[in-house]
């Protein structure tokens, strides 16, 4: 039997072909429509049905840019099953440049969202039920947050869901964090409905980081050989190590004050170490900000002004510290390797 033509949003796609779908979300107060920008690739063959959206934090375009070169793969004309990207999930905070929506909500806090509720829960329930409801398996990419930047890291349900542990370790970045859910994030959403997804959190809002974007392309291709989606990779590089964190914490500013960092991201550190100073614009009162336990840092704050109590360095921690110091070094000299190529 033939296989049957996705459908997403009114347009049906025949196996074998790709199509763009703007999906309408909302009108601005200018009563110009917005729409959420879809590409849909549904392959020759069955197979599972992943969704890859950025933005849900309109702010973090790593992931935009991650959506991009995916749908450029030449190995996507051997397909098997559907890939529907979502390079932009909030559309109003993209076009603000801003984290959240027009009313001040974070749209990763909203699912599963309802049709009447507030702007947040409107936009949530249409993506979800419109793009969300359709996949198999999810990989949702984010960056840390304004003046924030994260070492490439996978957060994902470790625990009782060997489906979502499989992708993350698939995924090849040194970190995986065993994060608790968020309510009314897409994650547990997902999670909920037993439909395996994992989140990518690299680099920084606003910003392009190549060491981000890179990994977070293969990440996805190498999720997508795991699903069986995409054909097994012949130039077959040493599969990357990820360590699985077993708690994270932040060190905060102990003082108001301006920061000079000290610490680096992916930098090895031990409790007690000094991370950064924090003093007046004259260098007086200055106080340490120290680590609070062994482990890596993962993400920092790079924005050098800071209030007594602001997250500064966020500091992972591991049962196998060595390792997880090896899986950064390895990570690290493979992105470099790669870029000299
Ligand atoms: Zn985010």
């Amino acid at each position: 039997m033939a296989r049957a033509p996705f459908e997403l949003a009114g347009t049906r796609i025949p196996p074998g072909s790709r199509a763009q779908i703007d999906v309408p979300v909302a009108k601005l107060y200018t009563h110009a429509p917005l729409h959420i920008p879809v590409e849909v690739v549904h392959g020759r063959q069955p197979g599972p049905v992943l969704l890859v959206c950025g933005a849900i934090h309109g702010d973090e375009i790593n992931g935009v840019e991650i959506v991009r070169r995916m749908l450029r793969l030449a190995s996507l004309s051997r397909l098997r099953g559907t890939l529907i990207a979502v390079p932009i999930v909030n559309v109003f905070g993209f076009v603000q440049q801003t984290r959240y929506l027009p009313d001040r909500r974070d749209l990763n806090r909203c699912f599963p969202g309802s049709e009447v509720g507030s702007l947040g829960s409107r936009v949530a329930s249409l993506f979800r039920e419109q793009i969300v409801d359709l996949a198999t398996h999810i990989v949702d990419l984010h960056t840390g947050a304004i003046h924030r930047t994260n070492l490439p890291q996978v957060r994902a349900q470790m625990k009782d869901r060997p489906a979502t542990q499989a992708m993350a370790e698939a995924f090849g970045v040194p970190v995986i964090l065993n994060a608790e859910l968020r309510e009314g994030s897409l994650r547990e959403y997902a999670q909920s409905r037993d439909v395996p997804v994992l989140t990518y959190e690299a680099g920084e809002a606003l910003r392009f980081d190549e060491w981000a974007i890179a990994p977070g392309v293969r990440g996805v291709q190498r999720v997508m050989r795991l699903l069986g989606m995409l054909p097994t990779d012949r130039r077959r590089h040493a599969p990357a190590v990820a360590e699985v964190a077993n708690g994270s914490s932040w060190a905060r500013s102990p003082i108001d004050g301006i920061l000079r960092p000290r610490a680096r991201l992916g930098a090895r550190v031990a409790r007690g170490d000094v991370l950064g100073r924090v003093a007046d614009p004259f260098g007086n009162a200055e106080q340490e900000v120290l680590a609070n336990a062994d482990g890596i840092v993962i993400g920092m704050s790079n924005l050098p002004l800071a209030n007594e109590g602001e997250a500064l360095f966020h500091v992972a921690r591991f049962d196998e510290i060595e390792e997880a110091e090896n899986a950064v070094e390895t990570f690290h000299s493979d992105f470099e390797t790669r870029q000299e190529l």
